[in-house]
């Protein structure tokens, strides 16, 4: 394996046999610094240019990157690439911004040397991931987000083999992989089959934790709709709540959106 640090601008690898080559497990060796010229053993063109593996002078392995001023047509197996740094350094991979073609690049002398100056390893570094997309609903979903926005009404479908009623409605009963038949409406009330306490985030989540997740089986339907249970002090969710206990849905009071969202929560039916 290539353990790789960019103490810009110089590379840095820990060299060690690959097991799978050498049949062999050793411990990664001390740190060795190589240079930044090698031998092209593979590229290919993609939407963002030109990549290629690069195997750097005294290594073992090949190494991805960018290869630049180049197009595959001028590009040949074996030919020498040398190293192009970043005017200015961010602390990422692209701090090494690329090899391009070098034909007189020599291999340096001893190729890889000691490490003299050791410089801290980059533990981490944070990312963040910005979504934006479209989600296509479908005839089935999309029918059953319209009544819930114009009707309050949850619809299901059914299958005309073993007569479930599957909510949310799909095209193909998942038990009997035959297509479903008629609209149905269900209620919205129901049991409880399943909760769990969510306390952790995650990206992607419309609700702040703690909040109790919860599978419900509404009267009428056969499956398990995921929603939440609210109206409830969620610290005392285990205590509170049990499998078969009847819930309803409380609703939004504000414009309907057309996705479960409309419906708050569900909350346990004093009975
Ligand atoms: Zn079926």
């Amino acid at each position: 394996m290539l353990d790789l640090r960019l103490d810009g601008p110089a590379l840095t690898a820990a060299l060690v046999d690959i097991p799978s080559l050498s049949g062999t497990e050793k411990e990664l060796a001390d740190l060795v610094e190589v240079p930044g010229t090698g031998t092209l053993n593979g590229f290919t063109a993609t939407c963002g240019g030109v990549l290629g593996l690069v195997r750097l002078d005294g290594t073992g392995t090949d190494f991805l990157h960018r290869i630049l001023d180049a197009t595959v047509d001028s590009l040949s197996i074996g030919q020498r690439v040398a190293a192009r740094w970043a005017d200015e350094a961010k602390g990422s991979v692209l701090d090494l911004a690329g090899f391009e073609p070098a034909e007189s690049a020599p291999a340096e002398d001893g190729a890889v040397k000691a490490l003299v100056t050791e410089t801290e390893p980059l533990a981490e570094r944070p990312y963040e991931l910005e979504l934006h997309y479209r989600h296509a609903y479908g005839p089935y979903y999309g029918r059953m987000f319209d009544e819930l926005a114009a009707d309050r009404r949850i619809l299901g479908v059914k299958c005309p083999q073993c007569r479930s009623v599957l909510v949310p409605p799909r095209e193909l009963c998942d038990v009997c992989y035959v297509r479903t038949e008629h609209w149905v409406d269900v209620a919205d009330s129901g049991v409880l089959k399943a909760f769990s306490v969510i306390h952790l985030k995650f990206v992607g989540q419309t609700r702040e934790p703690p909040y109790v997740y919860a599978e419900i089986v509404l009267d009428g339907a056969a499956t398990r709709l995921i929603h939440t249970i609210g109206g409830i002090d969620v610290t005392q969710a285990a205590e509170t709540l049990r499998p078969g206990m009847r819930v309803r849905a409380v609703w939004k009071d504000d414009k309907p959106t057309g996705t479960l969202e409309d419906i708050l929560h569900f909350e346990p039916i004093s009975e």
